[in-house]
């Protein structure tokens, strides 16, 4: 595939930082929440940087997986999850420090939760265990032995094995590539698009998975969501306050009331983070939020607003 039909990605975490500093320069009004937030973006793409694909395994499915794929069941429901429990422990004391310092709120949770993946007492197994098999009964008893609350922990161990779907998708993502994929959920992990960029001279819509980072190309004039294509239910609005340059928009839809931030990349020439560039349209995604509707898939900073 030419390289212009896919999103030019800045996923350094010094690349990262600089996206970072160079959005406080030009939107000050964001700096508590790049302060914030911006951190853990770091701290995740440090991890992915030590991380390697060739630690994948090589997956070969038969057709009939490739029929339930087209069909909308996404690949790692078909292959399961690496399993990452030789990395989970250094992943955790790389994640959680920023997280925690991000969520006053539940700082002292998070660092509980730190602190017992560090001497053991959450076994890395276990906790790996509870991610790939979703265990609401695994997740409450770890959440006991941790005295945080199963939700915390969740949320906690949804943050450290993000990075590691991440390396997942990579590895995978060649393997997609012949097989059509019509859904708006992310065919590698299932989840919902942070946001959209729009590439190409016809410009083609490709959406970010909230998730594994996983990017897809999506008809431009369906919902993400619900798959609606009534054109007189889905609108687009861009930010009064920004300049026309910035080519952010926002999408959204009558039908099931969400929104999905979308940038015109063809008015970048550098490579972008599209997580940094989600950050820098908060103003938009208030505004969306104002009119009532409710974001595709949550940012780390929607949850702290909860
Ligand atoms: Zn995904
Ligand atoms: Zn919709």
């Amino acid at each position: 595939m030419n390289q212009n039909e896919r999103i030019c990605h800045e996923k350094t975490p010094q690349g990262i930082q600089a996206a970072l500093d160079a959005l406080v320069m030009r939107k000050p009004a964001l700096s508590s929440l790049v302060y914030s937030f911006g951190p853990v973006l770091v701290a995740k793409a440090e991890l992915t940087a030590r991380l390697s694909e060739n630690e994948v395994k090589e997956t070969d499915l038969p057709e009939f997986d490739w029929v339930r794929f087209s069909k909308g069941v996404q690949l790692f429901a078909i292959t399961g999850l690496m399993d990452f429990h030789k990395e989970f422990k250094q992943a955790a004391q790389m994640i959680l420090p920023p997280i925690a310092a991000a969520f006053p709120g539940i700082r002292s949770d998070i660092e509980s939760i730190k602190n017992n993946i560090a001497d053991n007492n959450l076994d890395a197994g276990e906790c790996v265990q509870a991610v790939m098999a979703n265990s609401t009964r695994i997740i409450k008893a770890l959440a006991a032995r941790a005295n945080t609350t199963p939700d915390i922990l969740r949320f906690a161990l949804a943050q450290i094995s993000g990075p590691f779907k991440e390396i997942q998708a990579r590895a995978f993502a060649p393997l997609v590539e012949e097989h059509k994929w019509l859904h708006g959920h992310c065919p590698m992990c299932g989840s919902f698009p942070v946001a959209a960029g729009l590439i190409g001279e016809e410009g083609d819509r490709w959406l970010q998975c909230s998730v594994c980072a996983h990017e897809w190309r999506f008809n431009r004039h369906i919902c993400p969501r619900c798959e609606n294509n009534d054109q007189t239910l889905l609108e687009c609005f861009s930010d009064q306050d920004s300049p026309v340059n910035d080519g952010e928009q926002v999408n959204v839809c009558k039908l099931c009331n969400t929104y999905l931030l979308t940038i015109d990349l063809r008015r970048h020439i550098d490579p972008v983070n599209m997580d940094v560039a989600v950050m820098g349209m908060n103003g938009l995604d208030l505004q969306a939020r104002e009119k009532g509707y409710s974001p595709q898939a949550e940012t780390l900073w929607h949850l702290m607003e909860r």
